[in-house]
């Protein structure tokens, strides 16, 4: 099945809701342009091997392409334009002035030398480089991609154009032009979307229960903050297995990361220094973790986790999506069978975009926010943006990942057809 025509199958969804003219959905259902690039490199012991690169710039309808940069043995042009497709919905569900972009490369980066991954990157940059910049294309980290590598790529776009030019990429170290409040950004995202979400439903922190799947960037930070919101953490999980507090006594997430680092996987027990509770809580798998009763479940690791095998065994009241795609589009239908409300991807994580939005824009002005600032300039797009899809949910009778399409693909519309006739 190619992951492009489940975005298409979305898109022809979405805009059955819209007042868009026949010809501007068949300019959406194609992405602007693709680049595929072959990229040769000399690796360590001498040998030279060519790589494929790619680079898909979706829509730019509202501002820039923007869209992170995949190394995956998998990907490849079909993958690659449906992410595009997605970072274009996801910029505006949010009305951040950007578009939708993506690119990759397929690599095994865990079978190359650091120093073979900097020659690589710095040679997909070049290519790359006529065709990006911070009015162009902007560059992010995704899967096996880091900071290090959007400050490789900002240091040689920068070369070749002979000045200084951080805004081409974002998710850059501090040091480089980053933002501050970045690694934070999607988990801080996500709480003011869940804060939102439990006015409509009337849940209080205090009695809110929530297991988390996905113990990384996204699901720590977002466990972190949750906690100290005052919310239930009751089970939390990495690809070992998780934690389970079986009589609900709530879980800081940074003992259970304390105790990750020293041992090396997230225990049975939760421990708080060296004093261990091997009693009130218990080790779970991974399949349990996703079918704990819980209010909240949340799904921060990868894609695909709640499918037709076990989404019969969902009893969460809501499944909040901080991983990109991890419901498939079957599972998805059958939740809203079943009354569970699902928070989609492209709203609930989408505060790791808005503060890379952030960091172009303070490159751009030379001047830089505190980390106060950047979460005060986030809050009131995320709020807006869950109560945009809500409202719009509420109006159309349909689930919120069906109202998020619905809106951003009207305004991606709309700014096509406020360009005049093609
Ligand atoms: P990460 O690599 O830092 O963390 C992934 C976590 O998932 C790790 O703790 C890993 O152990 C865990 N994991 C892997 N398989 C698992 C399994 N079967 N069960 C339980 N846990 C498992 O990655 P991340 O940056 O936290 O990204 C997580 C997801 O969020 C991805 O889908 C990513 O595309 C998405 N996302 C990330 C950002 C961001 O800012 N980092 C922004 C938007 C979306």
């Amino acid at each position: 099945m190619s992951v492009f025509n489940n975005a298409l199958a979305q898109l022809k969804k979405a805009i059955q809701y819209t007042s868009l003219k026949p010809s501007t959905l068949e300019f959406l259902k194609r992405p602007e342009r693709q680049l595929q690039f072959s990229l040769p490199i000399t690796m360590d012991d001498g040998a030279e091997k060519v790589f494929d690169g790619f680079r898909v710039q979706y829509t730019s309808a509202r501002g820039p392409y923007k869209g992170g940069l995949r190394y995956h043995p998998q990907t490849n042009l079909d993958e690659v334009k449906a992410l595009a497709f997605w970072m274009g919905i996801k910029c505006a569900v949010v009305n951040i002035p950007l578009g939708g972009g993506k690119g990759g490369i397929t690599i095994d980066p865990k079978k190359l030398s650091q120093a073979e991954l900097e020659r690589l990157t710095r040679a997909l940059a070049r290519k790359l480089a006529p065709f990006i910049g911070p009015e162009q294309d902007i560059l992010a980290p995704d899967v096996n991609t880091n900071p290090m590598m959007m400050a490789w790529i900002a240091d040689e776009y920068s070369r070749v154009v002979g000045k200084k030019v951080p805004g081409v990429a974002t998710g850059k170290p501090l040091e480089q032009g980053g933002s501050a409040g970045r690694t934070e950004a999607t988990g801080q995202g996500g709480l003011y979307v869940l804060n939102e979400l439990a006015k409509k439903l009337k849940l209080t922190p205090k009695k809110t229960r929530i297991v988390v799947q996905g113990f990384g960037n996204v699901g720590y930070n977002f466990a972190k903050l949750a906690y100290q919101a005052g919310y239930q953490i009751i089970a939390l999980s990495d690809s070992k297995g998780g934690i389970y507090s079986k009589t609900g006594i709530n879980m800081d997430p940074d003992n259970v990361m304390k105790d990750k680092k020293a041992r090396g996987l997230i225990g049975g027990c939760y421990c708080i220094g060296s004093v261990c509770d091997c009693k009130n809580f218990t080790a779970v798998t991974n399949k349990q973790i996703l079918e704990l009763p819980t209010d909240i479940l949340v799904l921060a690791a990868l894609e695909n986790q709640i499918t037709t095998a076990n989404v019969g065994r969902i009893k969460a009241k809501v499944v909040f999506e901080m991983a990109n795609g991890p419901t498939t589009p079957e599972a998805d239908e059958k939740l809203a069978k079943r009354k569970i409300i699902v928070v989609p991807d492209v709203l609930a994580n989408a505060g790791g975009v808005t503060v890379s939005y952030f960091e172009l824009v303070q490159n751009i002005q030379q001047y830089y926010w505190t980390e106060k600032e950047v979460n005060e300039k986030l809050k009131p797009i995320m709020v807006k943006a869950f109560n945009d899809i809500w409202n719009k949910a509420g109006e159309l009778k349909v689930p919120l990942r069906v109202a998020a399409f619905v809106l951003a693909v009207d305004r991606i519309g709309k700014a096509i057809e406020a360009r005049g006739k093609f």
